[in-house]
This record gives structure tokens, C-alpha cells and sequence, in this order.
């Protein structure tokens, strides 16, 4: 079911004072319930089953993750193979044909590829080749859209490092309508002590070359808090970012957690900023962002005006998955390689992590799933209301009280109760049964969306990222 608004609050007011209070660990939500309740118990073959059984002729949506790249990145969290070895994307293509050649089986290709995603890791760690032999197993297991169809959202994240940039009218050519390109930060220092070194030049170039062919709305990833930032020197890489006018932009806090993720101990935690720094290079880099245009989308998220993800919300058709936020509903995932995660209706499935043991279950001709996760009406009803959060910043209970058939003040108690607080320190506000994230709100919805979750207090909080 759609929540939707009647108008979104996109503008952000920042609040010191309730940022120092309520900044906590939270989930990010690209699933509810998140990937940490998936478990290696769930019932693998009634998720397979579902696959056969289900809407014939719905749309599906695609993810095909890469795990190779060629150089470490000291901030990394992903989930990746560092190599040299131009041979080892060989063997994985191989290993991805017979991976979709197992669901093509059951799927057919009655269902239209309307979203395709690669992701990594480094989809660009593949040549020209091998990304041409991709679409073409693609093509040949799915349906997917002509390049005349302009519906489709076909996207690819790229490493301008790794992309010859002959190879971008070939993205083009293979269907690719939408980019996403690696930045974090243009600051020289900051890229050698992240071991990312790309030039504004390049990224520039890329960028260039891909609007030159059809790519209509790009995205720049952007990293706060990484070592010898400031705000001077953030401001300047936002110059240059602003300079580019990418259509979207993502603004990602970085966790330095170097027990959890190991490249991280290459960074000297004295060359961090502080966490009031780190605080003062976000505040600037939204009010710089906004004052020349960019609409903050909700976590993390920004988009110009004209951008479809920002007419989505004003329409109230927003929606976010696995990859962020979205235009499109509505479709099954399919995810496909080594830790990609699936949504087949109200079921998750996450395929194995190592690479080893999702080439080993295809040898035998097993599906490569590690784990996954079957909701529950109650998981249904409170998806639908952090969801609706998410993307809107606001929520008409009454609504969904009429969807579910149930009253919402009485179900959710607790939760309403716990919004007192939120609503005396200004967060969110009612009119009647509406529900709304107030500016000075924005940045902490996420904490607003942490009392519709029931599993929350189930699983320790430092196993969640900060949420600013
Ligand atoms: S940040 Fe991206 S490019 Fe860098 S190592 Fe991680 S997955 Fe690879």
C-alpha cells in the first residue's frame, strides 16, 4: 500500500542543541525489518517456491553486484575482493550466468525489467567486454527495456579511475540511463589519506561524456568526516561538486569503526576530525547545498528541484530499497552474485558473502542463499509507517489505520506515547491524524522511525551506525 502525503517538509533546520541529544546509533532502513534480523534459519525453498508462484507479469527489479576493485579505499565498509587479477571477473561472470540461468527457470521472461542496478564493489572493474557479455546474459535469461524506452532506470555506480572513458558511450549503448560516481572528497590530503586519489578533471570529464550520451540524472557520492576535513576544506570539494550540478547527491557520515572494518586502521584516528567538526562540515554542507538549490530528500539524500526523486516525493510516490531511495514500486528484487540482497513481496534473501562458498552452492547446483527473512503482518504494518517516514516526513495514521484495520492510537500506544518528547522538543508536529517531521526534525527522522521499530531493542546499538 502507498501512504502518501499530501506534500513533503524538505527543508532542513539545523538544531545543535537536539542534534547533540538525540544523535544516536540507528538502522538505516533500506529494509524493515533490517538486514541483521535475517537469519540462516529462514525457509529457503518456500522464498524459491515464491519465485515460481509469483506475479507473472508484475515488474521486477534488478541488482547485480561486482565485487572486485582494483585499489583499497581506507574507508571502505563494503562488502569487496581487492585484486589485480583481471582473470577472477572472468570466472564470476560464469558464475552469474548460472545464478540467473536458476531463476530464469522459474521466473520466465513475462516480468519486465523496469530498475536495474550494478553495484559493488567496482561494476567498472569489468571491461568492455565483459560488461557487454553481461548484458547480454541479462538480456538473454530477462526482459529487459529497449534503449528507445525512456521508463527504464537502469544504473550503474562507477569508479572514474577504472572507467576508459571510450567505455561511457558504451554504457550508454548496453542501456544505461543513470550513473552514480564515487567522489568523497576533491581535497588532495584527504584523498591520500583515504588512498583515493581522482581528480576533479576526471570525474569532470566523465560526467561530461556521459550527459553527451543520454545519462540524465547523476549522482556524486560524498563522504563527511573522513580524515583532514574541515569546513574550509569541505567547502571547497562543494564548490567543485556544485560546479559539476550533478542532479542527486549523497552525503554519507563516515563510521571510523577499525575493529569492524579492518582497511580502516590505515587511517590515523588523530587525522579525524572531531565530532563538533564533523558536525559544523555537515550544518555547512546543507545550508550550502540548499541555498543553491538542492532539496535534502531524507537520509543522506539530495536532489535538484527537477529531479524525478524530488517530483516523486512532492507526488508522494517516493520509495526506498536496498539502493536508497526510488521512484519506482511496486517490484520484486532480484539480486544476483556473491551478498546480494533479494525482496520477493513481504520476503528477504541474501545471497552468501564469501566468494568461495557462493561459487562452491552453484557447482552443486544449490541456490547461493546465506540467509534471509519472512515478515509478518505486524513487520508489514510498521514497514509501511517508517517507510512512509522516510520518504514523506509525514504519516496519515488515519490512513493507514483504514488500511490495516486497526486504530492506530491504540496499536501503537507505546510509540505515540514515546513521540511526547519529540513533539515538546519541536521534532514533529500533529494536525489531527497527520503526523509530520518538522524542519528542525529532518536530520533526526531516523530517530522518529526507531520507535515504530520492534526489533530495535532486541539488538545492540553499536552494531548500527551513528545517525549524523
Ligand atoms: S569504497 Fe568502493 S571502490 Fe573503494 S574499496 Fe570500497 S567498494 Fe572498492
Amino acid at each position: 500500500m502507498t501512504l502518501a502525503p499530501t506534500a513533503p517538509a524538505s527543508t532542513v533546520q539545523w538544531d545543535s542543541e537536539l542534534i547533540r541529544r538525540y544523535n544516536q546509533n540507528g538502522p538505516r532502513y533500506t529494509s524493515y525489518p533490517s538486514a541483521l534480523q535475517f537469519s540462516d534459519e529462514f525457509d529457503k525453498a518456500a522464498y524459491i517456491q515464491g519465485w515460481r508462484g509469483g506475479d507473472a507479469h508484475g515488474p521486477l527489479s534488478l541488482y547485480v553486484h561486482i565485487p572486485f576493485c582494483a585499489r583499497l579505499c581506507y574507508y571502505c565498509a563494503c562488502n569487496k575482493v581487492i585484486t589485480k587479477d583481471r582473470r577472477r571477473s572472468h570466472t564470476y561472470l560464469q558464475y552469474l550466468r548460472k545464478e540467473m540461468s536458476k531463476y530464469a527457470k522459474l521466473i520466465g521472461k513475462q516480468r519486465t525489467v523496469t530498475q536495474m542496478h550494478w553495484g559493488g564493489g567496482t561494476p567498472t572493474f569489468l571491461n568492455d567486454a565483459e560488461m557487454s557479455q553481461l548484458v547480454q546474459m541479462l538480456r538473454e535469461h530477462f526482459q529487459l527495456l529497449p534503449t528507445s524506452d525512456d521508463s527504464r532506470e537502469y544504473a550503474i555506480e562507477i569508479d572514474p579511475r577504472s572507467l576508459e572513458l571510450d567505455s561511457v558511450p558504451l554504457l550508454a549503448e548496453l542501456g544505461f540511463n543513470r550513473m552514480s560516481i564515487g567522489v568523497q572528497d576533491f581535497d588532495p590530503q584527504v584523498q591520500r589519506a583515504v588512498n583515493r586519489i581522482q581528480s576533479f578533471e576526471l570525474t569532470m570529464s566523465v560526467m561530461e561524456v556521459a550527459r553527451a550520451h543520454g545519462f540524465g540524472s547523476i549522482n556524486l557520492d560524498l563522504i563527511y568526516g573522513l580524515p583532514h576535513q574541515t569546513v574550509t576544506r569541505f567547502q571547497e570539494t562543494l564548490a567543485k561538486v556544485i560546479s559539476l550540478k550533478p542532479e542527486r547527491l549523497s552525503l554519507f557520515n563516515y563510521a571510523h569503526l577499525p575493529h569492524v572494518f579492518k582497511p580502516q586502521r590505515s587511517i590515523a584516528p588523530e587525522t579525524l576530525p572531531t565530532p563538533e567538526e564533523k558536525l559544523a562540515i555537515l550544518h555547512g554542507a546543507i545550508d550550502t547545498l540548499q541555498a543553491v538549490g538542492y532539496r535534502y530528500i531524507g537520509m543522506d539524500h539530495f536532489a535538484l528541484g527537477t529531479d524525478s526523486l524530488a517530483i516523486a516525493q512532492d507526488e508522494g510516490k517516493l520509495h526506498r530499497n536496498f539502493q536508497g531511495y526510488s521512484t519506482q514500486s511496486g517490484c520484486d528484487l532480484l539480486g544476483l552474485g556473491v551478498s546480494a540482497i533479494s525482496n520477493l513481496g513481504t520476503s528477504y534473501a541474501q545471497n552468501l558473502k564469501e566468494l568461495d562458498d557462493y561459487y562452491a552452492a552453484l557447482d552443486q547446483d544449490q541456490w547461493p542463499i546465506w540467509r534471509g527473512y519472512r515478515s509478518n503482518a505486524d513487520d508489514n504494518l510498521r514497514r509501511d509507517v517508517i517507510m512512509g517516514l522516510i520518504c514523506h516526513g509525514r504519516l496519515d495514521c488515519a490512513a493507514v489505520a483504514k488500511a490495516y484495520s486497526i486504530d492506530f492510537y491504540d496499536y501503537f500506544a507505546p510509540e505515540v506515547h514515546a513521540l511526547g518528547p519529540m513533539q515538546k522538543d519541536g521534532l514533529i508536529e500533529w494536525q489531527g491524524d497527520v503526523l509530520s517531521i518538522t524542519p528542525r526534525g529532518r536530520l533526526l527522522l531516523r530517530n522518529v522511525c526507531t520507535l515504530f521499530d520492534r526489533y530495535l531493542p532486541l539488538i545492540p546499538r553499536e552494531r548500527y551506525s551513528k545517525m549524523i
